[in-house]
């Protein structure tokens, strides 16, 4: 098998929250193979951590990535604070005798974003809606790598590096079988507070659950690297539920139209048409306009947006947001079959590198700063549930298709869900067991031997 056949076959997908299928991403030649390694979103400790623990593996893998695209530059991009990272990467390069560059970010948000790291290592703008590959450069991030890694060494995506954090005694390193339940995972941690919410990912992009059937029901997937635990009092919760219809009446009383939230998009820096300012003075009269023509010319800049969230949780000084605005016209103009036309040659705006978002003053404003800096280095903790509940669908494109049915018996890395065309990805047992439950969605396998959770 080549590398893209391992790829495929181990079930890899970007780990960095996307869930693209690795391997097709991989099917290409490019100038540039990026690893994504900035970690960017406040908080989340995952990524630093693998680059510290398996330096030799990331550097391992990169090459072969590399020499698979026909890649002339093999690049790991991290911020230049993170200085422990950066020897262990440096370290392995030298050790390995490859030839791979480390390039030294500035702390900001959001320097892991796909879009804005390729302009900052390549200095060219990725088209609107487009892909890294359009201007030559494949990026994967560093837990992809790892994925990888054992893909080459015929070892299926099994297990999940995460960090634990936010309203916890001790924050923590886990490693625990895909499908470990949330709920599992913040116990390792010990919570400190009682009624809970939970962000699963980074504060900025993750997803908010603040119910508590949803909480019970989330597990961790391919794509999950943080679970952060708020108190059901923060200001980022209390935000979340703040329902659509009072965000279009805050945006016609309350936006000044200063436009912040444009000039600090990353996006339109990066050069491309968004401007979501004009989204907002126009979001009043979304009724009144009767032609196409109009409605996109008002509100098609929506779908250049990314969900970064500088608009709303760091730049409007009235407290509005545009994001969700943004993502309210994403679903409208899909549903009227409406797009707008793509700038297919973008170029970074003048005032890019003076715009960019201190991630100090981003925690500071999201109100987290007494859980930055909890978290000490060491080792991570080893968790095994008593049963797992393992999603078909962890990852962008078609579900895979089961394999197993009730009863059947399991061995951790076997094949229990097959990928079903051009996108989609293998899912594997993640632990050794019996299935108690398996439907089209996924299957409840119960641990041989009881797990750490029994
Ligand atoms: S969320 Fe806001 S800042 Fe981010 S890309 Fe969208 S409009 Fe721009
Ligand atoms: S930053 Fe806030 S107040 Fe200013 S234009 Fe944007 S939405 Fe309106």
């Amino acid at each position: 098998m080549d590398l893209v056949e391992k790829v495929k076959s181990a079930g890899v997908v970007g780990a960095g929250g996307a869930g693209f299928p690795t391997h097709v991403k991989l099917a290409a030649q490019a100038e540039y193979f990026i690893v994504n390694a900035a970690e960017c979103e406040p908080l989340i400790e995952t990524d630093k951590y693998l680059c510290r623990a398996y330096a030799e593996r990331i550097v391992s893998a990169t090459e072969a990535v590399a020499l698979h695209l026909g890649a002339s530059r093999a690049v790991i991009a991290l911020k230049a604070k993170y200085e422990d990272e950066i020897g262990a990467l440096k370290a392995a390069a030298a050790k390995a005798g490859e030839a791979i560059e480390i390039c030294a970010m500035p702390s900001f948000y959001p320097a892991g974003d796909e879009q804005t790291m390729v302009q900052f290592v390549t200095g060219r703008s990725v088209p609107e809606r487009g892909l890294p590959l359009n201007v030559g450069a494949v990026v994967d991030n560093v837990g992809t790598m790892l994925g990888i890694a054992d893909a080459l060494e015929d070892l299926p995506v099994t297990d999940k590096f995460l960090s634990v954090t936010g309203e916890v005694k001790a924050p923590v390193m886990l490693r625990v079988p895909i499908g470990t339940s949330v709920v599992d995972c913040i116990a390792n941690a010990e919570l400190t507070t009682d009624g809970y919410a939970v962000v699963v990912g980074g504060p900025m992009m993750g997803k908010l659950l603040a119910d508590d059937g949803e909480i019970e029901a989330a597990v961790v997937g391919k794509t999950t690297g943080n679970i952060l635990v708020l108190s059901k009092e923060h200001y980022l919760v209390k935000r979340g539920a703040v329902p659509f219809e009072r965000i279009r009446h805050q945006s016609r009383s309350a936006c000044i139209q200063c436009r912040m939230c444009t000039d600090m998009c990353p996006r339109y820096l990066i050069g491309h048409e968004i401007r979501p300012h004009l989204v907002m003075r126009n979001l009043w009269r979304e009724n009144s306009i009767a032609s196409d023509e109009e409605y996109i010319r008002c509100f098609g800049d929506a779908l250049n947006c990314c969900d970064c969230g500088v608009c709303e949780m760091f730049a409007c000084p009235m407290g509005l947001s545009p994001r969700r605005v943004n993502v309210y016209f994403k679903q409208r103009l899909r549903e009227k079959g409406l797009d707008k036309e793509r700038n297919m040659a973008p170029r970074a705006r003048p005032s890019l590198k003076y715009r960019r978002v201190p991630t100090e003053r981003l925690i500071a404003r999201l109100g987290m700063l007494k859980y930055y800096g909890a978290h000490v280095h060491g080792a991570h903790i080893e968790f095994v549930p008593a049963k797992v509940y393992i999603p078909f669908s962890q990852h962008i494109g078609r579900p895979a298709l089961s394999k197993v049915k009730e009863g059947d018996a399991v061995t951790r890395g076997s094949l229990i869900a097959e990928a079903q065309g051009a996108v989609s990805a293998n899912v594997h047992a993640s632990v050794s067991g019996t299935v108690e439950k398996s439907d089209a969605r996924g299957a409840l396998i119960r641990v041989a031997g009881g797990g750490d959770g029994e």
